[in-house]
Order: C-alpha cells, then structure tokens, then sequence
C-alpha cells in the first residue's frame, strides 16, 4: 500500500446515510486512498445512542456521544445527523477548529447556509455539500463548477421522490391522493409525519439552495414561494391526462430579464447577506423567482418520463442548452455515494493546501414575489350551459390581460335531484366544462382573474388553475 499521509475522518450520525459512508470507508478504503491521495482514517462515529442496532457492521469502539472531542482534531468532518441543532454549533466548531466540513443537511443549509459559508471563509475552509439537494444526483458540482463559465436561466426541479411516488401513482393508476399516500407511508416512501413532503417544504429547501447557485444570490428560504401537493386530486390528474400533461411537483428557479429601470440591488454588509426582495411594482432588469408547486408539464417533456421516487434536475443554461441530471434522490446508499464524492475532494484540498473557495454570490439578484412572475396556466372551470356564457368568460379574460391560448369544452347531464315525479323523466341539468388554456400571464392578473371569474354568476365551480411550466 501507498505510504499516504493519514487525514482523520470525524463522522456525525451513523443513521440511514451515516451508517452507509462508514461502511464504504471502511470497504474501500484502499481505493479512496488512492483516489484521495491520503489515507482517509474515520477516527470516530458520533450518534446518541452507541448501543443502537445499526444498518451496517461497525466496531463498537468507533461510537461516541461526544461529538464535540471528536471534532477536536480532525482534518474531515462529515455531518449526517440532519436538524438544525447540534448540527449547526458542531459544523461551526469543525469550521473553527480547521477542518473541511461535508453536509448533506438541506434543512441547515438553506437556514443558515450564509452564517456556515461565512465562517468558512473567515478561516479558509471549504464546505461541500453535494447530497444537501436530490441525494445521489451530481448537481451541486456541476452547477458551481461545471457552468461556472455560463449563464444559467432555469432550473426545473424534481427534487421530492416522495411526492413524485404519489403524483406518479395519481397518474398511472388513477388513485386518489390519501390512499396513495398511505400506502407510500406503509412502504417506507413517506414519513409518519409527511407535511415536509407533502407540503413542498423539503422540495423549498432544496430550491433555495440550488437558486442560491445558479445564479450567484443568496436566496434565504422565506424568499421561495411554496404550495405542496394536498390540493391535487384525482379529477385534476384526469384532466391533465386528457390534456396530454401530467403533474408534477416542480421546483422552479428562473431568471427574469425586462428591460426598465434598474434597482440598485446593493445590499452592503456582508457578501452572503440575502438578496433584496422586490415587490410586484419595483421596475428590475435581472431579477430572479424560486418556486415549488405542482405544475403541469407536457408528456413528452424529460421531466414527465420521472417515474416512482426517483428525482431529475433539468437545466437550461444560455450556452449549454438544456441538460438534465436524474437518478436517486434519496436513499442511505446512494445518498452515501454522493457524500464520499465529497469526502474524496475534501482530502484531496487537504493534500493541496490554500484556502477554500467560498460561494458565489456577487450577483446578488434581486427576488420577484410569486405575483410578479409569469407563466402559462391551464383554468379548468364547470359553467352553466347557456348561451353567451363563453363570451362572458373571455371578456373577464381578456379584462384581466390574460390572454386566451385554446378552449376545450365538454358538456354532460346531471340529474337534478327531487325534480320529476312518479313515473316521469328525471329533470337534468346540462352542466359544460372549460378547459382554458392562457398565453403567458403574471400571477397577480390571473388570480384577481379568477376570483372574477368565481364571482361572474355563470362559472359554477372553478375546478382546478395550474401553472404550465417547460414549454
Ligand atoms: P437518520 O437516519 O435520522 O440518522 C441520524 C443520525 O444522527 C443517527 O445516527 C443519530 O444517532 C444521529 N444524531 C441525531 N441527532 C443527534 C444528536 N443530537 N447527537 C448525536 N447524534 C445525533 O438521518 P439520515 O436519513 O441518515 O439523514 C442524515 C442527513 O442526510 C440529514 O440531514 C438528511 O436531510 C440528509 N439526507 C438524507 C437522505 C436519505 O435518503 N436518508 C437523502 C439526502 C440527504 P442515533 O442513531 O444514536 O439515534
């Protein structure tokens, strides 16, 4: 064996991914050390309860609870127990006592990435965090280094397996939402408690943390609008079926050029401090919007062909074109590759010597709210079938400057319950549905829209409004 200088590993958590990155380090170690140039020697395992069962055998000496001395002294310190504390004061103690720090903590990052990064900077160590967003996926690297020399404009994410298991199984089955979901949880692919998922949370979280890459800005959370999936039912799925669509939960990071008048997005103190929020009103010339909703998508699009629990970043650079990223996006094994990738170029720095290379964030851009954005939308509405009522809703259409692309309409019968008597024909109501398709239309246009629409006296229902996204 090589005669490599040892650098010592500290690793937090042993669970799910934890346990899986001291089992390969263990099992490889050889061919890491290669690949590292250095011995990667794992000194320490910090979790709660030493005694626990694990996934993975690992020597018993190897376990402490005292994650605080086993970070003293160590050249690597990789962080999987997930939370905001004590993840946070021991990544900051790792920062502080010299080492390279390795997370795959999302729910840290996208809270308090700015505190972490800066101190990072402050003493030259590097932060990865390649498993922090859609787990064994390579998205991280390539969007901080790969484009570093492009420009990109979108981003759209499939980032929530858990999601994408239950809106796949709406779809291809024709199931209903809370019966999907308890089967996901019966089968391990939604938690006990699934709002994190269910509810965009998870998926808002990574959003915020792949914006604050691409575009050089750092996107605090509270900035991503968020809608999760609840609403989604199986009518709505039927509906985008017909319409050759399918929904997926999407996590959309765009940049907006208009040309007017520019705001100075100056934000002064520190390079990491949040970009400016600007309202619906503010003229801007490069703006940028992060969101997670569930949105249609046209079947032949590469995200519709996501099936399960697997995830798929897809983005669109002005150079590169559309490149797409797709695999597991969760999973302690896979997740672990991800985390030793890391690992390897955490030592490899080591070896090198010099600082680290803080986060991007010149750009600073400023963030449109969710009623400044604009997007094609599909609006499903059941109106009375008369005369003159298709004219009726594209005038409030066409008030609101939403500007119809295609209309579908479909009429059915439904009995109206306690007309016609004994031996009678059952009276029925003649009820059409509207299936509007818009051009591009700004949020705020479309929403004071609809809520006209509900309003007008001839829209019964308004059954479903969904942003149309990728095409
Ligand atoms: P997990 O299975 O819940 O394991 C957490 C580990 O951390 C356990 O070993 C636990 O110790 C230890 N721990 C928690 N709090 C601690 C404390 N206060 N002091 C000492 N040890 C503590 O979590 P996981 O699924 O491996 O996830 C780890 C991280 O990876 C999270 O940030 C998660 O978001 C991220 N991630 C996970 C996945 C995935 O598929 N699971 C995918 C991508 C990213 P005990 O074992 O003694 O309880």
């Amino acid at each position: 064996m090589t005669d490599y200088r040892r650098l010592r590993v500290a690793l937090l958590g042993a669970g799910a991914v934890g346990s899986q990155v001291a089992s390969l380090l263990r099992r490889h170690g050889d061919e890491l050390a290669d690949r590292a140039g250095a011995h990667l020697e794992l000194v320490g395992i910090a979790v709660r309860n030493p005694d626990a069962p694990r996934e993975t055998d690992l020597p018993r000496e190897l376990f402490t609870t005292d994650a605080e001395q086993l970070i003293t002294g160590a050249d690597i310190v990789i962080e999987l127990m997930g939370g905001i504390e004590p993840a946070r004061a021991h990544l900051l103690h790792a920062i502080n006592s010299g080492a390279d720090v390795v997370t795959a903590n999302k729910a840290l990052l996208a809270t308090h990435g700015p505190e972490i990064f800066e101190a990072a900077d402050q003493v030259g160590a590097q932060v990865y965090y390649e498993a922090a967003a859609a787990g064994a996926i390579p998205i991280i690297r390539p969007l901080r280094d790969s484009l570093a020399g492009d420009r990109v404009q979108r981003i759209m994410g499939i980032v929530n397996g858990t999601t994408n298991y239950i809106l796949d199984r709406m779809d291809s089955e024709g199931a209903e939402f809370a019966d999907v979901l308890a089967d996901a949880q019966r089968l391990g692919y939604a938690e006990a408690d699934p709002t994190a998922d269910i509810e965009g949370f998870d998926a808002a979280q990574k959003a915020a943390i792949l914006a604050s890459l691409a575009f050089h800005t750092t996107v605090p959370l509270d900035a991503v609008h968020r809608e999760g999936i609840t609403g989604v039912d199986k009518a709505m799925m039927d509906a985008a079926r017909h319409a050759g669509y399918v929904i997926k939960l999407l996590a959309v990071c765009e940049r907006l050029t208009e040309s007017s008048e520019v705001r100075s997005t100056s934000s002064g103190v520190s390079r990491y401090a949040s970009a400016p929020l600007l309202d619906n009103r503010t003229a801007y010339r490069d703006a940028i919007s992060v969101r997670v909703y569930p949105a249609l998508v046209r079947r032949d699009h590469p995200l519709a062909s996501v099936r399960g629990a697997n995830n798929a970043v897809f983005v669109q650079a002005e150079a590169a074109g559309n490149l797409m990223f797709y695999g597991a996006g969760a999973g302690g094994v896979q997740t672990a590759s991800a985390v030793l990738g890391d690992v390897v170029s955490a030592a490899r720095r080591h070896i090198a010597g010099g600082v680290g290379v803080g986060e991007s964030t010149r750009a600073n851009l400023p963030i449109l709210p969710i009623d400044a954005v604009t997007t094609r939308y599909q609006i499903t509405l059941e109106v009375d079938d008369q005369p003159g009522v298709l004219a009726t809703v594209a005038g409030i259409l066409s008030d609101g400057e939403v500007s119809i692309a295609t209309v579908e309409q479909t009429v059915r019968s439904e009995p109206v319950p306690g007309n016609g008597g004994a031996g009678a024909e059952p009276a029925s109501d003649t009820v059409a549905r509207l299936v509007i398709g818009t051009h591009k239309a700004r949020e705020a246009n479309l929403s004071a829209t609809v809520d006209r629409l509900a309003a007008s006296g001839v829209v019964e229902r308004v059954v479903s409004v969904l942003r149309v996204e990728g095409d």
